[in-house]
Order: C-alpha cells, then structure tokens, then sequence
C-alpha cells in the first residue's frame, strides 16, 4: 500500500479538487499511452463527480490511442475557464507544451500528479510517487484512497497506461501488486487485448521503414550503442514523424549494450533525446543532468542544438556515466 505522506496528499488533492468546478488537465508534449491514459481516465473520473473537465494534450493524441474513450474530448489549446490544472506524466512544467500558459494560469492552483523520479515538484500541490509504474497507478490509488468509483471509460484509460508503461508488465517495477491494479481495471471494465493488441507492438510502414534506416545507421561503441534520425532520414518513408520509443528499448535489449541512445532531429529544430538503460547505468539522472528526466532506465531530453553538437554532448555525457560505475567483479 502506499506511504503514509502519499496518502496525505491524496488527502489534499482531493480538497482541491472538490473545490474546483471547471478543472484543466494537461499531459506531456509527444504524449504516449500513459501521458493519454492517465489523462482521460482521470477526466472520467471526474467527470463521474460532476466536474466540467477539459482535457488537454498540446500535440493531440496519437493514432493509436484514438480507441481511447473521450479521446475526441482532448484539446490542443486551452480555452475558457480553469480553475484547477492538473498537471499529468509530466516531470517539469516546459513539458506540459504551451497549453500551460503561464500568464493565463499563473493564479490558479497547479496540482502536480506524476511517477518520474526527477520531479520538479513544481506544483502548488505534488502527488509524486516514483515507485508507480505509471502515472495511470498514481490516478488509480488516489481514486481508490477517496472512494471514487472508477467507470469503464476510466478502467480501459487506466489500463492503457500501466500496459504502456511497464511495456506489457515487462519492466523492473512490475509487482504482484501491479496486477492486481490490472485486475480490478479489467474487472471495472478495461480490455487487456485492447491495449496489448491496438498499441503496444502496433506502428505504421513507415515507420518500419525509418526502424530500418536508424538501425543500419546504429553503432556499438564500450557498450553504448547509438543512432540519430535527422530530418533526411525520414524522407524515403513518406516523412513519418519519428515518435516510437519501440527503437531505443530495441537497441538496449542487444546483449553488449549498456545503454541506448535515439537521437532525433525535429522539425522545429530541438534534439530530442532518448536513454535506455540495461540497468547499471541511472539514465534518469544522466537526462536530469541535461534538462530532461525519466525513470532510472527509461530517460529523455530535448536539446537545443544542432544533431553533431547534441551527439557529441549526449555520447560524452554517457561514457562519463559509464565511467563512474564501480568496476565489474
Ligand atoms: P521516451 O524515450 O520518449 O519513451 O521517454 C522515456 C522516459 O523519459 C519517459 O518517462 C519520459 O517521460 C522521459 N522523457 C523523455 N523525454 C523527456 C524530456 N525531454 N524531458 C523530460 N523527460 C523526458
Ligand atoms: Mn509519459
Ligand atoms: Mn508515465
């Protein structure tokens, strides 16, 4: 069961939300399933309480998380009144895009819901427990700690998150009780299939086609093997977005790597970075040490730079991680 602190502020974000009538929820920017799982399943939630809630993703929602109920409901720019934010699967508040704006939302209360161990804890409230699988566990044990019923729109979002994060309950923080959180979720009405089959393996030709391309540019070098996607490389797929993280969990999964990492140009201009780690080397510090954040084996940045600046940064950064490791027995 969770902390007695945790539970406190379960306590307190509770108060804030019963006195909030038009709550403004917000995920990260390249929203995955649990940014969009835990979004709309707390807004299901809420919306069961009577709440006029907005949900809302600055990048929208992915193709394959449209099956999602409410997904339609998701807005790309806030408009009208909030008197909450709900800040959702997001570890700073750069994350939540420009949905959050600063000058329309500075007086509103910002309650901080998330599972990334680099936090900013930059709410007015943080409900952060970074022994949750997902963000989507966090939405679930507070809903269970207020008595909240949790209706079938909500369980198949909130199953969507914790498959997607735990990669179909095959990561490191998988529990018995992580199962059980399935359990009730399928019992409240979730599919499994759903996910497991809609979106966890699920991705375009194109895609596949740029997986070929960012593979055959892969190297292996003191067990850090990489790859960068600049914008070139998208052309002969039909210039497919690259947003599958299906590719760095790919290249740490080969036997001589310790970690992994995706570099990928965007159009904007901005590096987005992608670590993952076999389990020695934090990578979730490593990307705090950057600007971004993560899990301990799972961690991004965004870099403002060119692609070889960014390379030379992030693979200096990463030996340097390595480096600092006691030595093997
Ligand atoms: P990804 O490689 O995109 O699947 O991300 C792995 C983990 O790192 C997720 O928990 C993300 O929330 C986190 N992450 C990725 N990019 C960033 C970023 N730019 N800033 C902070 N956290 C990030
Ligand atoms: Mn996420
Ligand atoms: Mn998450």
């Amino acid at each position: 069961m969770e902390q007695p602190d945790l539970l406190t502020q379960f306590d307190q974000a509770a108060e804030l939300i019963a006195a909030s009538r038009w709550p403004l929820l917000i995920c990260h920017v390249a929203p995955d399933g649990d940014a969009i799982g835990s979004l709309l399943g707390l807004t299901w939630i809420l919306r069961a309480l009577g709440k006029n809630v907005t949900p809302a993703s600055q990048d929208g929602v992915p193709k394959n998380l449209r099956f999602l109920p409410g997904s339609q409901t998701v807005v790309s720019q806030a408009a009208g009144q909030a008197d909450l934010v709900i800040a959702i699967d997001s570890s700073d508040l750069e994350r939540l895009g420009t949905v959050y704006d600063q000058a329309l939302l500075n007086n509103v209360p910002l309650l901080n819901i998330d599972h990334h161990i680099t936090n900013l804890m930059f709410g007015s409230l943080n409900v952060v427990a970074p022994t949750a699988t997902s963000a989507a566990e966090v939405v679930y044990d507070l809903a269970q700690s207020q008595g909240w019923p949790i209706p079938p729109e909500a369980a198949q979002s909130l199953l969507t998150g914790l498959v997607t994060d735990t990669r179909g309950f095959r990561t490191s923080n998988v529990s018995a009780r992580t199962l059980e959180i399935a359990q009730r979720l399928m019992e409240a009405g979730g599919s499994l299939h759903a996910v497991t089959e809609g979106v966890l393996e699920q991705r375009s030709f194109d895609t596949v086609c740029l997986w070929g391309h960012a593979l055959a540019a892969a190297r292996l070098q003191d067990g850090i093997a990489w790859t960068a996607i600049p914008l070139t490389m998208r052309v002969p797929c039909n210039g497919v977005e690259q947003s599958d993280s299906g590719l760095a969990n790919f290249l740490v999964a080969a036997d001589e790597v310790e970690v992994a990492v995706v570099l990928v140009e965007r159009k904007e201009g901005p590096i987005d970075v992608g670590f993952r780690s076999a389990g020695r080397v934090d990578v979730a510090q490593l990307a705090l040490g950057l600007g971004g954040g993560g899990h301990p084996r799972a961690a991004g940045c965004t870099l403002n730079m060119s692609l070889p600046e960014a390379k030379a940064l992030v693979l200096r950064a990463t030996r340097e991680a390595l480096a600092a490791l006691p030595s093997q027995p």
